[in-house]
């Protein structure tokens, strides 16, 4: 800025100083000098003007000479950057010019002159004199005052004006740079300053509490208002300087910092900390964020940022508490619990119990009685009588208590003290009178040894033992492996499902001949269904058909082996052939299709199969035995011609009621039966008696499930129509079939 400014010498040292600088020359050396602008104008008074000068000065003419005399000097100065000596045309004196120069800008040039030297010849200046129009003779007189001077004087004049002018013009560098540098300073500190109020201001403006800590010392070395305020003082300059510890009331660190955690980190500490503090003192929760900073005196300090959480923090408690806790009986509840498993060590069971009749109890004594009730049941068991547990509210009238063993036996023995507790009463007082109750329970141990466990997880399994318990109506026990077992099953009923809805996938049928026992030629056979799961193998019927009926599947696949067994017997022309008989099984749950005579009846209409080669194999079960529904729907397909056969005759239910009261006319004797009779007299006379009942109702005989000679001929001597079993033929797939087709009789 200055360099660029610059018009002149005076830019750089102020006038009066020139001014006194070339005075003083003038008093030393008595020569006449002088500073010029860059124009050739003088800048400064000349020192010393003698009289010749002055003389020239007063002819316009004299003036013009004057001016072309600096203006060379300048010119030649400017353009060499050096010294420029002359003889002056006008004076014939000697002149010369030092030129000032700062960096490249010209700023003028020192001008010294009026030297004669003795040999100066005064003819020429009485020219000059005249024609500048002056008088010759007072030019010849000033001359002759003029100081002489030897050429090597003027040199050295000259020379110790070179030197003294460039020092010059270095001084006022220098100058420069100074006022430059201080001038970028004067504006940084404005700057700073400036930061400084806004970040004051900043920091003031927030809820934020902020402090500034010496990390040595514990003194503040700044803070803002809300911390101020916090620790109950109102001025801030009064804080700086004072313990940060103290001031919270400390003896020494105290909790808002982690010090040490800081210095043990090192430079990782120069990262954030956050965490949330309870000060029990202030009555506050604060979440506090430090972090190490060095201060720009270079000091380790400590910055501390602070808000109030107290209100984030009640209220999270307050939703932990209602997500936690029974509002009712105010004890943990299930979701709890999980949450407790899951950061407990391993090794850890539960047990559940449902209590038993709690509806009622409501319902005769009120609500508040209930709850009394199950209040003075949890307390029993928190006192001590739970293993040390307090007991979870697990859902409604299900609790649970948390128990740490390395043993089932252990877990099993409380429970066992809890459930005999069950057969004393309850007592709890209601309106003012002790009132005794006594609740049922059904209760089971969960062995959760697993690292984690979802909350519906946690329920699915404890609705699982509680079955269990349920149905054995006594303690069960559950652990992992009858868990997987259990999800294994349910994959298995996942696959089931998949698989019958994808028309039938992996599903087969076999058939098994029925062998006429007097001609010993196959009669009929017997549809049973195969299935071979994608994801599992082979599965037996045994298995997966009861998981058809519990899922609903049943009518399905009962429709599909029906109507694919009536198709492959199509095949084989047997239906053609006099006194065949195609048996298929049917499940109890079908016949609570009201549907199932029209499916059937379509399925004969659809193949053109004759009704009567038709036999629907039914199990007598309690479903059967007791519903007049289930004896309309067999009446029902009787209508329809199709004949009926009273399957596993022997086993569960059957009896001889049913016998005579099911319009069935095949009976088919289990072949738990048939393994007795070979050594069992008393057992072939049981045979006969249900083979002459038979026979007394109408019915014919079919005895299953015969693998040996013996028992075949031990069951035709006691007069069996039929027989059924490995001895003749395994169940055969289509093509198997095929091959023994030649068997059956025409
Ligand atoms: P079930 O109706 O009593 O069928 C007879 C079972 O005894 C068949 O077992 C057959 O393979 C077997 N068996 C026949 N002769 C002998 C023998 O000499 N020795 C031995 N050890 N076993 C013999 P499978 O095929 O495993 O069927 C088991 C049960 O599954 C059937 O018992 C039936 O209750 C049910 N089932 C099979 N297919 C169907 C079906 O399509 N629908 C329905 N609802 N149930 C079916
Ligand atoms: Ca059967
Ligand atoms: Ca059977």
């Amino acid at each position: 800025m200055a360099i660029n400014g610059v018009r002149d010498v005076t830019d750089i040292i102020a006038l009066e100083g020139l001014q006194h600088i070339q005075d003083s020359l003038g008093r030393v050396t008595k020569i006449t000098t002088a500073i010029l602008a860059p124009n050739g104008v003088p800048v400064t008074q000349p020192t010393n003007l003698h009289a010749f000068c002055q003389i020239m000065q007063q002819s316009e003419a004299g003036i013009a000479m004057c001016l072309k005399t600096n203006s060379r000097l300048i010119a030649e100065n400017k353009k060499t950057r050096k010294p420029s000596t002359l003889i002056c045309p006008s004076s014939h004196l000697m002149t010369a010019a030092i030129p000032i120069f700062l960096g490249d800008e010209y700023l003028g040039s020192w001008l010294i002159g009026q030297l004669r030297t003795d040999t100066l010849d005064l003819s020429l200046i009485e020219r000059t004199s005249k024609a500048a129009g002056l008088s010759a003779e007072e030019a010849k007189r000033s001359i002759a005052l003029l100081p002489v001077i030897s050429e090597k004087e003027f040199d050295s004049i000259l020379q110790f004006l070179q030197v003294f002018t460039e020092a010059i013009t270095w001084l006022a560098r220098t100058n420069d740079q100074l006022n430059k540098k201080n001038q970028e300073l004067i504006e940084l500190t404005a700057l700073l300053n400036h930061s400084a109020q806004a970040f004051r201001e900043f920091i003031d403006l927030s809820d934020v509490g902020v402090y500034l800590v010496d990390i040595e010392t514990g003194n503040i070395i700044m803070c803002n208002s809300v911390y101020a305020n916090f620790i109950g003082q109102q001025s801030i300059p009064d804080l700086i300087g004072k313990r940060c510890y103290n001031l919270l009331g400390y003896g020494d660190w105290c909790p808002f910092c982690p010090r040490d955690t800081l210095a043990q980190a090192g430079e990782a500490a120069r990262e954030p900390v956050h965490w949330e503090n309870h000060l029990e003192e202030f009555g506050v929760w604060l979440g506090i964020t430090t972090r190490a900073i060095r201060w720009i005196d270079g000091r380790d300090a400590l910055m501390i940022t602070f808000v109030d959480i107290t209100e984030r923090k009640s209220q999270e408690e307050r939703t932990a508490y209602i997500a936690y806790y029974d509002q009712r009986l105010n004890i943990p509840n299930g979701m709890k619990l999980v949450s407790d498993l899951n950061s407990s060590e391993a090794g850890a069971y539960v047990i559940c119990f449902d209590i038993l009749g709690l509806r009622k109890t409501n319902e005769a004594y009120g609500r508040e009685a209930g709850d009394l009730l199950l209040k003075s049941i949890c307390d029993w068991v928190a006192d001590g009588n739970g293993g040390g547990s307090t007991p979870y509210r697990v859902d409604g009238d299900a609790f649970a208590v948390h128990m740490h063993s390395a043993q089932d036996q252990t877990a099993m023995a409380l429970a066992r003290r809890i459930y005999d507790r069950f057969s004393e009463p309850w007592t709890f007082p209601l309106g003012g009178v002790m009132q005794k109750l006594y609740v049922g329970v059904t209760m089971g141990v969960l062995r959760c040894m697993d690292e984690y466990m979802e909350y519906p997880e946690f329920l699915n399994r404890m609705e699982r033992v509680l079955e269990i318990a349920r149905g054995k109506n006594t303690l069960a026990f559950y652990d992992e492996a009858a868990d997987r077992a259990h999800r294994a099953n349910l994959q298995l009923e996942l696959c089931l499902q998949k698989c019958v809805l994808n028309r039938m996938e992996g599903f087969s049928l076999l058939y098994q001949p029925i062998v006429d026992a007097r001609s010993g030629r196959f009669a009929g056979v017997e549809a049973l269904c195969r299935w071979n799961c994608p994801d599992h193998g082979p599965k037996s019927p045994i298995e997966f058909i009861p998981k058809a009926e519990q899922l609903g599947l049943i009518n399905i696949l009962g429709e599909w082996v029906l109507r694919r067994a009536i198709s492959d017997m199509k095949r084989f022309r047997l239906d053609c052939l006099e006194g065949f008989f195609l048996d298929v099984n049917l499940s109890p749950l079908q016949l609570n299709d009201r549907e199932l005579p029209r499916t059937v009846a379509k399925a004969l209409l659809e193949y053109d199969f004759p009704p009567k080669r038709l036999s629907l194999e039914v199990t007598e079960s309690a479903e059967i035995h007791f519903s007049t529904a289930v004896t309309k729907a067999l009446r029902a397909l009787r209508r329809i011609g199709v004949s009926l056969s009273l399957d596993d005759f022997g086993t569960g239910y059957a009896s001889f009621s049913a016998l005579r009261n099911l319009p069935v006319e095949i009976v088919k004797t289990d072949r738990s039966f048939i393994t007795a009779l070979e050594e069992d007299d008393q057992q072939q006379l049981t045979y006969r008696v249900i083979v002459d009942f038979a026979h007394a109702s109408g019915k014919k005989l079919v005895a299953e499930g015969v693998e040996t000679e013996k028992q075949r001929d031990i069951l035709k001597r006691l007069g069996v129509d039929f027989i059924q079993g490995y001895l003749y033929a395994r169940p055969l797939s289509f093509e198997e079939l095929a091959r023994v087709i030649h068997q059956f009789q025409s």
